[in-house]
């Protein structure tokens, strides 16, 4: 369990990577293979050894080796998270989930789920070209991989969730998009029920915790939007990795 969890954490550094990639061009547009990766200032195409996560940032000093232009220091914060967030779902999905192939499916729902936030900060878009393949995914994997949750439990978590979405967002357009309404039911399809239910109240109540904390701080005004993407997805690790544990937890309480 723990080479197994170290060997997601280093695959994270590189999947961060590519997530950069994927944060920066699809909300633009462009293709995430080519051309291959570049300094977004001068242009200057990137060597194998700039291309290494965390490390290339530190020696190059944070600076483009080329222009000098400072590298955004986001870049190796999201190979970090990445490489962290995967740490933590092999260790902990490995002893719930039995079958290899439902651990791979967790990193990918995790992985999607940090290039979704990130765009959704920096646009306030959720790209169907993200969403609806999430969907797809946790639908197939739902169906094929035998646990939890069922396949038609997690249709109908999907179709219960987005529809509940949707009519929020037809109810209150300035407040959800549609984009949400597809990142949920996604999370729907993945998490299955209970364990959607503890995503969107965490995910709500975080924040609702943020927001204030924004608007007092001043650092966002009344009016403002905030993306709820990033909440969510935030909402979703929490319930994928330790649902079972706060489930158990809750109802000791409530006996
Ligand atoms: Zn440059």
């Amino acid at each position: 369990m723990f080479l197994i969890s170290i060997t997601a954490g280093l695959l994270g550094l590189l999947i961060g990577s590519f997530l950069n990639v994927v944060i920066y061009r699809v909300p633009r547009g462009e293709s995430i293979v080519s051309p291959g990766s570049h300094c977004p200032a001068c242009g200057h195409p990137l060597k194998a050894w700039e291309l290494i996560p965390v490390l290339s940032f530190l020696i190059q000093n944070g600076r483009c080796r080329e222009c000098q232009e400072p590298i955004s220091w986001r870049y190796p914060a999201v190979e970090l998270l990445t490489a962290i967030l995967f740490l933590l779902t092999a260790y902990f999905s490995w002893s719930t989930a039995i079958y290899p192939s439902q651990l791979f499916l967790n990193l990918v729902f995790v992985a999607v789920l940090i290039a979704l936030s990130l765009i959704d900060i920096d646009t306030l878009r959720l790209p169907d070209v993200l969403t609806l393949p999430l969907l797809v995914l946790g639908l197939l994997g739902a169906f094929l991989i035998p646990g939890n949750p069922t396949g038609w439990e997690s249709l109908l978590s999907a179709m219960g969730t987005g529809g509940l979405f949707l009519l929020i967002a037809l109810l209150y357009p300035q407040g959800m998009g549609l984009g949400d309404v597809k990142l949920v039911a996604a999370l729907g399809a993945f998490l299955g029920f209970p364990a959607i239910f503890l995503a969107v109240f965490l995910g709500s109540l975080i924040g609702a915790i943020s927001g204030v904390y924004l608007l007092v701080t001043g650092q966002k005004c009344f009016r403002q939007q905030i993306p709820f993407g990033p909440y969510l997805a935030l909402g979703s690790i929490i319930a994928l990795l330790w649902g079972t544990r706060i489930f158990d937890w809750y109802w000791a309480l409530v006996k």
